[in-house]
């Protein structure tokens, strides 16, 4: 079944910043569009590549390296008003570990100086002295979420910021406060890989929703789909875990 609608899924440095699953999300994504009718097209966009408004209709960013996050962070400079603007007119947007880290207001590796980031998300990121590994369960305005985190930054939300969830297993953006990511206008960060999308499928189309109503500017009621093996999968993490 074919219908009008059609989104453009804006992959940030995928070839950079793609660790444990990352692009699966961008998968389910297109798979739940798609299975709607809806059209669905990925642009790639990495370092010296342009970004301008109105291009893309949902943003992903992935997790990676420290390497590849400095890499990344000086060619972040050029597109971040363009992300910025974008985000605060509506357009939707899912950043994990790495990417969320440079969303935000800096981020401190262990060895170098401070990477910059755009400071979408009032939040920054020191790298801590022990690793964050594990299944990781949280709850928050999608239910409850499920992932997998691995990260030594720890993120801390200034007071304006808001978190996507409360942590129930695992460590989130510190390990210390519970929080787990950050949620501004509709720009996710998190620490969730996963891949976080194939077994969240209310995020997944809670995102695409956001991408379609801010593109044709009026409201959009996605047909349901049959959930019951992601949803499966979620909850026998939540078993194992939550
Ligand atoms: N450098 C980051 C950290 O360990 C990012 C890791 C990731 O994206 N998984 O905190």
């Amino acid at each position: 079944m074919k219908n009008e609608l059609s989104i453009v899924i804006g992959y940030l440095y995928g070839d950079l910043m793609n660790i444990y699953g990352d692009t699966g999300n961008i998968i389910a994504l297109k798979k739940r569009a798609e299975w709607r009718g809806i059209e669905v097209s990925v642009k790639n966009i990495s370092i010296k590549d342009s970004l301008k408004p109105r291009q893309v209709d949902l943003y992903f960013f992935g997790g990676g390296q420290d390497q590849s996050q400095n890499l990344v962070a000086k060619d972040l400079k050029s597109k971040g008003n363009v992300i910025k603007q974008e985000v605060d007119r509506g357009v939707p947007l899912l950043s994990i570990c790495g990417g969320y880290q440079l969303l935000a207001q800096y981020y401190k590796p262990h060895e170098g100086p401070k990477l910059k980031g755009i400071g979408l998300f009032q939040a920054y990121t020191e790298a801590g002295s022990n690793r964050m590994i594990g299944n990781i369960v949280v709850e928050s305005m999608f239910g409850k979420l499920v992932g997998f985190e691995n990260h030594s930054g720890k993120t801390y939300l200034k007071p304006e910021a808001k978190p996507l969830g409360k942590v129930i297993k695992g460590f989130g953006n510190n390990g210390e406060d519970h929080t787990e990511g950050c949620i501004y206008k509709n720009a996710i960060g998190c620490y969730m890989h996963g891949s976080l999308l194939p077994k969240n499928p209310y995020l997944a189309d809670w995102l695409i929703k956001k991408a379609l109503e801010t593109k044709y500017g009026k409201e959009v009621e996605l047909e349901p789909l049959d959930n019951t093996l992601e949803l499966q999968a979620q909850q026998k993490t939540i078993q194992r875990f939550g």
